[in-house]
């Protein structure tokens, strides 16, 4: 007997009756004796349908108020499944965030996990109940609904794994595991049978929304078995994310291209070039809360330079802004511009602190096809640049292709 939480995304409970296979599914691991907590999300589109909703009443909808909507969607789910298992003669009984008693902080929209209450969902394990439980939110120790960001049902199922101390966490979702980059760009892609986390890490945060990073971080820290597959298919045992020091296999150099739309870039152009002048450009940005990601610094020439950076397309009109309200008058620069029709695309992968040669293979394979490389950006296993949005999606195919990422292993 194996005890299992099993997360089930938006396209997985799309429809009443995907909600019946998947009670099928959980009543098949019922039966056979397993205990299993089911994490879902909202029914699909639904938290987009609400986050819409909220914007036709306030232009910058309250955040405290759209947690209590958002969060919906996913109580709609909850419902539905356990009245599903019941149907199958399976003891079930859902759970909000608040019933459970997942504490949060307070960051409304963004909130982060802080404890969960276990005793309620195990005595209702050990009473022979499958458990469900509403993905992507929690509640304050104030009693306010929060939610834990897009994507936030993968987060809630790893925690959960964590708290309770479960076997596996498996995530089911529309594809049958991690592919060497997102199979709806590139239908050559290859279904990998593990990752590292480290990898996942680097490849959720870089764009790969299979996975939300926090639930690979969270999985990475309290060491839970993480498995993606489909809830489409009956048999596949999808990707498993292992630690590094388990594999006992030859790495690839690359396991994988992830990509965003995410960024923005903004240039500061003609700063005069003295100690403290990133600081004075970077610092009200960050006092506004507003996370920069690459950043570069051109060499000066008559002790003027350019000072060009990303920040996230949300924050892009509110960092320019800032720049050219507050900082170009008072540092003097000549000019500030910027766009947000840029796109990251990177190559992970851990077998890259072993191998030379990664970032200049990537250029020139870009450089073949005549795409311009506006940034660059590296660390010991990754190496990402930011070229035209245009450029993006031959940028993936090609390096999926040079990188040999088709082939099996
Ligand atoms: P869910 O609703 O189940 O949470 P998501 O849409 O959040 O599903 O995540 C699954 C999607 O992630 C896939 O449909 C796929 O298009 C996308 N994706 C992006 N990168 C990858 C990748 N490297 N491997 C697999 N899927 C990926
Ligand atoms: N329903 C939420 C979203 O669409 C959370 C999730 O699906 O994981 O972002
Ligand atoms: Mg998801």
């Amino acid at each position: 007997m194996a005890f299992y939480v099993q997360k089930y995304g938006g396209t997985s409970v799309g429809s009443t009756e995907r909600i019946k296979n998947v009670a099928r599914r959980v009543a098949r691991f019922h039966n056979q004796g397993h205990q299993v907590i089911v994490v879902v999300s909202a029914m699909s589109g639904e938290t987009n349908r609400l986050i819409a909703l909220a914007h036709e009443v306030q232009e910058n909808p309250d955040p405290r108020e759209l947690d209590v909507m958002v969060s919906t969607g996913e109580q709609v789910s909850i419902a539905l499944l356990a009245m599903a298992l019941k149907e199958l003669n399976v003891k079930a009984r859902s759970y909000t965030g608040a019933q459970v008693r997942l504490l949060t902080d307070s960051a409304f929209t963004k909130a982060r996990i802080l404890d969960i209450e276990a005793d309620k969902i195990r005595a209702d394990l050990d009473n022979g109940h499958v458990v469900i439980v509403a993905g992507f939110q929690g509640v304050d120790e104030r009693g306010n609904i929060t939610t834990l960001g897009r994507g936030g049902s993968d987060t809630t199922g790893v925690a959960l794994a964590a708290a309770l101390k479960a076997d596996e966490c498996q995530i089911y979702t529309d594809v049958d595991g991690i592919y060497t980059t997102d199979p709806r760009v590139v239908p050559e892609a290859r279904r990998l049978t593990s990752i590292t986390f480290e990898e996942m890490l680097e490849m959720a945060s870089l764009g790969s929304k299979v996975l939300q990073i926090r639930s690979v971080e969270f999985a990475g820290k309290y060491r839970v078995k993480l498995r993606v597959l489909s809830s489409f298919e009956e048999q596949g045992e999808g990707t498993l994310i292992t630690f590094e020091e388990d594999g006992n296999m030859e790495q690839p150099v690359i396991s994988g291209i992830a990509f965003n739309r995410d960024e923005a870039k903004i240039t500061v152009l003609g700063v005069p070039d003295h100690p403290g002048i990133a600081y004075q450009i970077l610092g009200p940005v960050a006092d506004a809360n507003i996370d920069v990601d690459m950043i570069i610094q051109n060499v000066s020439h008559e002790d003027l330079t350019d000072f060009s950076f990303t920040v996230h397309r949300n924050d892009f009109k509110k960092t320019m802004n800032i720049i050219r309200e507050k900082i170009q008058p008072h540092i003097g620069a000549r000019d500030v511009i910027g766009g947000d029709r840029i796109a990251k695309v990177s190559v992970v992968g851990v077998g890259m602190r072993s191998h030379a040669g990664i970032a200049s293979k990537m250029f020139r394979v870009l450089a073949e096809e005549g795409i311009n490389i506006q940034m660059i950006a590296t660390s010991e296993i990754k190496v990402s640049v930011v070229v035209d949005e245009k450029y993006m999606e031959l940028a993936v195919r090609v390096l999926h292709k040079a990188f040999d990422l088709e082939q099996a292993l």
